[in-house]
């Protein structure tokens, strides 16, 4: 037996490169990376999508590295969106601090065992850190803590659960339940509460004023009707920031409304969050952080470093102010998992999240957060929305109708033109633009009205890429605008 089983040691060792292996493999990389973060300034953000039928179907088919970092240039790389460009105007983009990516390749290499304190007690701690950092930025008090998530989606889903279980409702009185959203909601909401088994609540699309932020007087006129009609008001989200627009809810009057009628106040500031942290000039409003006043009588909160902090997908949070709440909803006993009883010092994420064995995705932001500071941040946080300010204006001068002047960094625009159905013509000037793929935008739909939108959230998106993108525009207007000439 014993031979056998260093026969096979011999075979399985190949896992585990050393030596010259090892160098061969880090220096591949190392181009890799260096090509591919060169490439960034004249690459394309976006390249049509080309089938990907009979591409990378090789999963189990053994290569040389070399040969599958070619594979991944050609297949990968050359096709679709590219998110770490600054040209990535759409949806909402983010783009991958190089320190983040080094974290995560720490994280991945040292593996740590970020669920449990008593197995990781450093990567635990880190994290529970990192939360409580995004904790005081959002002004919660103590008692509050949370999990680091994949993302926004995961961060709302288990604030909703935490709020089901704080309310300890059961599944008869669902129906009852009353949740207030506005149509601008991101559509993870609705996901969320259909996963966590709350579909049947009455959802109740609360009116929005004409910069789409939650109408708080219609929010109140419906809390009471629910109320008369013998219903149970138990959720109010608001956003931090809608996807769309970039609208932030009146928070302080919605939380007012919250505390008054008893509903658990949940805030989306999966996109928006950070900005709370910006000091610019904002019109009737004050400041930028004016704009979030009241976030922080939220009961709990999902914001998005993949997003806010520019870091590579993966890395989402959600704040809970009462973290026994989260607990009580979250934590579970095994026999096998009795030893790690011994020390609780930290709350551990597995105990807050429905997460066991995690990615230790911490790193990622701890890295970039020491070695730059917040400070750094909160200028990008400013330039990103001096730069849709900018773009805000310049639009306007081309003479596209814009929607409301933007509360962060994303906005909405579009060409009337005289000839044709505008809708089919700002559709065909994003297709132009896309086809070009120097920038990426896309668009929305709201009320019936077809828009263009910008999201500036790269930290690789400076005034040269906006310039670029007007120019784009200014060529896509001319293209598409062109008398057409009898042939
Ligand atoms: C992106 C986004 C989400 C979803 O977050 P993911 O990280 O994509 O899961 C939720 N809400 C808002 C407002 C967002 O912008």
């Amino acid at each position: 037996m014993k031979e056998r089983i260093l026969s096979l040691q011999a075979l399985s060792e190949k896992m585990n490169p050393s030596g010259a292996d090892y160098e061969n493999l880090n220096s591949a990389a190392g181009e890799f990376a260096n090509s591919f973060l060169s490439s960034l300034d004249q690459g394309q953000a976006y390249r049509q999508i080309p089938s990907m039928k009979g591409k990378l179907e090789n999963a189990d088919q053994t290569a040389a590295f070399g040969e599958i970092l070619d594979q991944l240039r050609e297949d990968m790389l050359q096709v679709g969106l590219n998110p770490a460009s600054g040209g990535h105007l759409g949806y909402i983009p983010g783009g991958g601090l190089y320190a983040g990516v080094l974290g995560d390749y720490l994280a991945a290499l040292t593996n740590q065992y970020a669920g449990i304190f008593y197995g990781g007690p450093g990567a635990v701690k880190i994290e529970n850190e990192l939360i409580r950092w995004l904790c005081q930025l959002m002004d919660y008090p103590d008692t509050s803590l949370g999990n680091l998530t994949s993302g926004g989606s995961i961060a709302n889903l288990i604030a909703f659960v935490t709020a089901r279980e704080a309310r300890g409702l059961k599944a008869a009185e669902f129906e009852n339940q009353c949740i207030y959203l506005t149509a601008q909601v991101h559509h993870c909401v609705h996901k969320a509460i259909r996963i966590c088994g709350m579909q049947e609540a009455k959802i109740r699309t609360v009116a929005m004023d004409e910069r789409f932020r939650m109408d708080a007087t219609d929010l109140e006129q419906q809390i009471k009707q629910d109320h008369k009609a013998g219903l149970r008001p138990f959720l109010v989200v608001a956003s931090a920031g809608t996807t769309d627009t970039g609208a932030v809810d009146p928070m302080d009057r919605i939380a007012d409304l919250a505390q008054s009628h008893g509903l658990w106040f949940h805030v989306d500031a999966a996109y928006g969050g950070f900005f709370k942290m910006v000091d610019l000039e904002q019109g009737e409003s004050g400041y930028t952080r004016d704009l979030f006043k009241g976030i922080e009588r939220s009961d709990s909160l999902a914001i998005d470093p993949h997003k806010g902090m520019f870091l590579s997908y993966g890395l989402g949070a959600v704040l809970i102010k009462d973290v026994a709440s989260q607990y009580k909803a979250h934590y579970y006993r095994a026999a096998y998992m009795q030893d790690t009883l011994s020390n609780q010092e930290e709350l551990s994420p597995c105990d807050l999240s429905p997460e066991l064995t995690k990615h230790f995705r911490g790193l990622r932001m701890w890295l970039p957060l020491r070695l730059y500071g917040l400070d750094v941040f909160k200028a990008a946080w400013e330039e990103k929305i001096l730069l849709c300010r900018y773009f805000y204006e310049e639009i306007k001068k081309m003479g596209f109708e814009t929607g409301p002047f933007p509360d962060l960094s994303v906005c909405i625009y579009r060409y009337l033109s005289e000839q044709g159905d505008p809708d089919a013509f700002n559709r065909a000037l994003v297709e132009y633009v896309v086809r070009d793929g120097r920038v990426f935008v896309s668009s929305t739909t709201i009320e019936g009205v077809f828009w263009i939108r910008i999201a500036i959230l790269s930290f690789r998106t400076h005034l040269s890429t906006i310039d670029l993108y007007l120019e784009i525009l200014r060529e896509g207007l001319y293209h598409l605008l062109k008398p057409t000439r009898p042939v």
